[in-house]
């Protein structure tokens, strides 16, 4: 292509919302045979809501809930934000939104909340986060976790002084039309995968919905750059479409790295191509404009 053809490609790009930072970028596009998707805020909404509480304890829940508030409320973690506002519908109005006060928060990258709250220790996040602290699950709680993620929702448990009292369930809705551009993909002989530092249970159930057959759950940052080189080293040219600091290594590392617009400043910053309105359909409107610009036949 000829350096006009490539600044009409980024700028027919731009009128589109699909910011292509070069010409580099704009030409690896149509190559890529192989698409990395991140979970949350990429395929998802990326706007968690609690819609299930499960007791295991008996206890009130507005005292639970301040518990678990006070210890999410210093997390910058969307799932965190989803808890502390599903909170506040069981406090009075005049209560606001001032929390018991947190003592040794720590927040666990990929797993949790830990602080003592009234004098207690307070633990919310996932599974490993449990184990890793010694608190034993029950065959009752193994359940509602079960049934929680074949539903596609995020369990995540809540101990108090090391015996877990709670479960509660988080919906982050598929964003509109993710099935039919990962189908659409599939007729364009580009292979869909998806990665995310959620549980394996709830990472298959929404890779199912969605019609994706390749899935790494569990994954931490390092793992999902990891995973593009791997998949590099086997022949492939590889997209990877992130929102998250933790996706930042692998957008770098892979041949694209697709930002979504809504995203955090550093993975827009790592990105070869910014999705500006944060929609799915844009990854193919990027293959396309590729495809016209280095592909016109003469
Ligand atoms: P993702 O790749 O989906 O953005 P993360 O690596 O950020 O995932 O988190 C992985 C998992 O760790 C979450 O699905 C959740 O179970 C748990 N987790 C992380 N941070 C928190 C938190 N602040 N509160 C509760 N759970 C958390
Ligand atoms: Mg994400």
């Amino acid at each position: 292509a000829t350096p006009t053809a490539v600044m009409v490609g980024t700028g027919v790009g731009a009128s589109q919302g699909v910011l292509i930072k070069g010409g580099q970028a704009l030409e690896s596009t149509h190559k890529v045979n192989c698409i990395i998707f991140d979970k949350t805020g990429t395929l998802t909404v990326g706007k968690p809501v609690v819609v299930n509480t499960r007791l295991l304890k008996n206890m009130v829940l507005k005292e639970f809930f301040e518990l678990v508030a006070a210890a999410e409320v210093n997390s910058e973690h969307p799932l965190a934000k989803a808890i502390v506002e599903h909170a506040k519908k069981f406090r009075q109005e005049e209560e606001g939104s001032v929390w018991p006060e947190a003592l040794n928060f720590e927040s666990i990258t990929g797993h949790g909340v830990k602080a003592v709250v009234r004098n207690k220790e307070v633990l919310v996040g996932n599974k490993s986060l449990m184990v890793d602290h010694d608190i034993s699950i029950s065959l009752d709680a193994e359940d509602v976790l079960a049934e929680t993620e074949s539903l596609a929702q995020t369990g995540i448990l809540v101990s108090i002084d090391r015996e877990l009292v709670g479960i509660l369930a988080i919906s982050d809705p598929l964003k509109p039309g993710a099935r039919e551009v990962i189908s659409f993909l599939k007729s364009m002989r580009v292979n869909s995968i998806v990665v995310t530092g959620d549980n394996w249970g709830t990472a298959n159930a929404i890779a199912k919905e969605i019609g994706i057959d390749t899935v790494i759950a569990e994954a931490k940052p390092e793992h999902k750059a990891e995973k593009v080189k791997e998949l590099q080293a086997a022949g492939n040219i590889v997209a990877m479409v992130g929102d998250g600091i933790n996706d930042s290594p692998a957008l770098v590392a892979a041949d694209v790295g697709l930002a979504i617009g809504a995203g955090t400043d550093i993975a827009v910053e790592a990105a070869d191509i910014v999705l500006m309105k944060s929609n799915l359909e844009d990854v193919i409107t990027a293959i396309d404009l590729s495809r016209k610009t280095f592909t016109r036949i003469r």
